[in-house]
């Protein structure tokens, strides 16, 4: 395969594949933002972002990739007599502390190595040594480690604190059964563009009455930018107006990822999901390679990340799945860049049969360039997984 010719199967952790209905809808007719239809159906799609996260009330949309939405809650919500606790586990989480440092007062920071996670004993013990923490950010799923936070056990200790809890659940989201009431979360930052089989250019927030209140407080809070929060709640409507032109093809794209979450429903797609990425990790572990994971309960049922075996270079591991296969995998990034390798197994490329070609195509590629995987028992392994399932 050339390098100009698209490859067969992507199976990226983000961007990735969208279901064919979701793109259909971002061709729909581009409506005018003043029209009542628009406004209409924007508000319908922010009260059904707001269930599919089990919320009452409608989500905040915010006109941009989730990463501007992270940034724009650092500069929304941190205030500067704000303490933050910030918790980095992964390339992400040590990244919102750049963004919280343009505004907070001072930072505590928990960092473990970028395959551990952060421990709930170790947020307990921050909380005690300093009441001051009024802020705690943290990734869910560190996409470039493919690795989870107990979230659910962190949020617990910073309601009890009194703090606010900001979640990156980009990458989490829609894959596997985490909601914001379920960790305490003040802002759960999503978007479409990964489990839900989305595109990746419009993000959706859940953010708490507390949060709502802190930012109306904030007085450095950003009005009239694209890192508003405050400016985007609730607008839809003549009297509220759109602040800024909103991204309507996304918002139809959107609005179709979510009705397709509902149409299947939460827990087949978060059963696909476990299932795809169980598959995978026996699969690649009986050929003989090893998960970056420190240990397996922390290993995301929506990405498997393997180690890059000594000797081996992680493009010449893609290139060759690539060129030979027509399978696209993930790098590392950042500080993970050159370490690992990546499967993403989220929205349409979480299915048990995409586990199957990852294994074949990761476990060969290593075998092209000398490390002795054993490719058939990978596929014997991730097949086991499969056949046994219920
Ligand atoms: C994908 C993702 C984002 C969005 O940011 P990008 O840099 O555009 O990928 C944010 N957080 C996490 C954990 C993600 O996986």
């Amino acid at each position: 395969m050339t390098a100009n010719k698209p490859p067969v199967l992507t199976l990226s952790a983000g961007p990735v594949q969208s279901y064919p209905n979701v793109l259909q809808a971002m061709a729909r007719p581009i409506g005018y933002d003043f029209d009542p239809s628009f406004q209409a159906f924007y508000e319908e799609t922010a009260l059904e972002c707001g269930r599919a996260m089990r919320q009452d009330e409608p989500a905040l949309i915010l006109q941009a990739e989730p990463a501007v939405a992270i940034e724009a809650a650092a500069a929304s919500l941190i205030s500067a007599d704000d303490v933050v606790l910030n918790l980095a586990s992964g390339v992400y989480g040590k990244g919102f502390g750049y963004w919280s440092a343009r505004y907070h007062k001072s930072m505590v920071e928990i960092e473990v190595p970028f395959n551990d996670a952060i421990s709930p004993a170790a947020v307990e013990a921050a909380l005690r040594d300093h009441p001051e923490i009024s802020v705690v950010s943290v990734v869910h799923h560190d996409t470039p480690s493919g690795t989870l936070n107990p979230i659910v056990d962190i949020g617990r200790l910073v309601a009890d604190h009194g703090a606010l809890l900001i979640v990156d659940a980009v990458s989490s989201f829609g894959g596997m059964d985490i909601h914001p009431a379920d960790c305490h979360a003040d802002i759960f930052i999503t978007g479409p563009g990964k489990c839900l089989g989305g595109t990746p250019g419009i993000t959706f927030v859940a953010v708490s009455q507390a949060a709502w209140e802190h930012m109306e407080d904030n007085s450095a809070a950003p009005r009239a930018s694209a890192l508003s929060y405050l400016d985007w709640r609730n607008s839809w409507s003549r009297s509220a107006p759109f602040p800024f032109t909103p991204s309507t093809a996304e918002v139809c794209g959107l609005a179709e990822a979510v009705d397709h979450y509902f149409r299947e429903g939460a827990e087949e797609v978060w059963r696909r999901h476990a299932l795809t990425a169980r598959a995978c990790r026996e699969g690649l572990k009986a050929s003989g390679a090893t998960l970056w994971a420190a240990r397996e309960e922390i290993a995301s049922p929506t990405t498997t990340a393997i180690a890059v075996p000594d000797g081996l270079k992680d493009t010449d591991i893609f290139d060759v799945a690539r060129r030979d296969y027509g399978v696209v995998f993930s790098l590392g990034r950042g500080a993970t860049a050159g370490k690992l390798m990546r499967i993403g197994h989220m929205g349409p490329t979480a299915e048990p049969a995409y586990a199957l070609i990852a294994v074949a195509a990761m476990a060969g590629a290593m075998r092209k360039l000398g490390f002795p995987a054993d490719v058939g028992k990978g596929i014997e392994a991730a097949l086991a997984v499969i056949d046994n399932q219920e």
